[in-house]
């Protein structure tokens, strides 16, 4: 099977698991099977809840859920999980998804409004701004175009608390963009030097003035998926079943190894 985990140190750890599961089901119903393996044998997933480095090391494919990104950056150094967890998304380049607090932590950078450093995970050649439509209070629902999803489908409806958005893009692939060399950072930091980071999702601001009208709001880069807002707060599978497929066409094309025992 296909193990996917949430990283379950703090935040919406439950709400992940169950729409992975209805996903899973979806997929299952829509294809027959969940999905076919190279070798023609039945793929299935397997849904856990990650705490040590342990858990990590047998965990296909990553959920980093929202909460906070400073408490969960001090749990996950104070259980050892920070530099597996950066050779899981960089190294292993196993797929990975951070909602919210979990996008907070697969940057590379983070400029806080208010808080000073935190350690990140990174994988993601960007820099987000936390917190940037303020307070918890300031939570909105916004309808958003996701192109991903395919078209013609319905907007999706992104729930955004105290959310990050990306603020800028350090891409080192992007051709005429000299300013960041493309040079593997001496610790590893960089996921990759080849792949672009793609905006995936933007979030359009109704009659904003005097700032940029449009913000990022979900990105991927190679292996690394990226949302501010909070699928997992609805009941809409769409971004659970797509990032499930994800995963699964990794196995498919040979990017994802996973456990012999199908
Ligand atoms: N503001 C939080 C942070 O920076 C994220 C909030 C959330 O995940 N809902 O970590």
């Amino acid at each position: 099977p296909v193990t996917v985990g949430v990283l379950a140190l703090q935040g919406g750890v439950g709400e992940h698991i169950a729409l992975l599961k209805k996903a899973a089901t979806h997929i299952a119903s829509s294809h027959g099977t969940t999905t076919s393996s190279p070798k023609g044998g039945i793929i299935e997933f397997n849904f856990v809840e990650v705490r040590t480095a342990e858990q990590l090391a047998r965990t296909d494919a990553l959920i980093i859920p929202g909460g906070e990104s400073t408490t969960m950056a001090i749990v996950a150094r104070r259980l050892g999980l920070l530099d597996p967890l950066r050779h899981f998304v960089k190294v292993d380049h196993k797929p990975v998804w951070g909602t919210c607090a979990g996008l907070v932590m697969l940057a590379e950078e983070a400029s806080a409004t208010k808080q000073g450093g935190q350690e990140l995970v990174g994988g993601l050649d960007v820099r987000v701004l936390r917190n940037r439509y303020g307070t918890q209070i300031q939570s909105f629902v916004a309808e958003l175009d996701l192109p991903f999803l395919g078209d013609g489908e319905k907007p999706f409806r992104g729930v955004f608390i105290r959310a990050p958005v990306v603020e800028e893009i350090m891409s080192r692939s992007a051709a005429g963009e000299s300013d960041h060399v493309a040079e593997p950072a001496a610790n590893g930091n960089s996921n990759n030097t080849t792949e672009p980071v793609q905006v995936l999702g933007v979030f359009r601001k109704p009659g904003a003035t005097g700032e940029p009208d449009e913000d990022v709001v979900a990105v991927r880069q190679r292996n690394v998926f990226g949302t501010s807002f909070h699928p997992e707060l609805t009941d809409d599978i769409r971004i659970h079943t797509w990032w499930l497929g994800q995963v699964l066409a990794a196995v498919r094309h040979g990017d994802l190894v996973v456990s012999k025992t199908e």
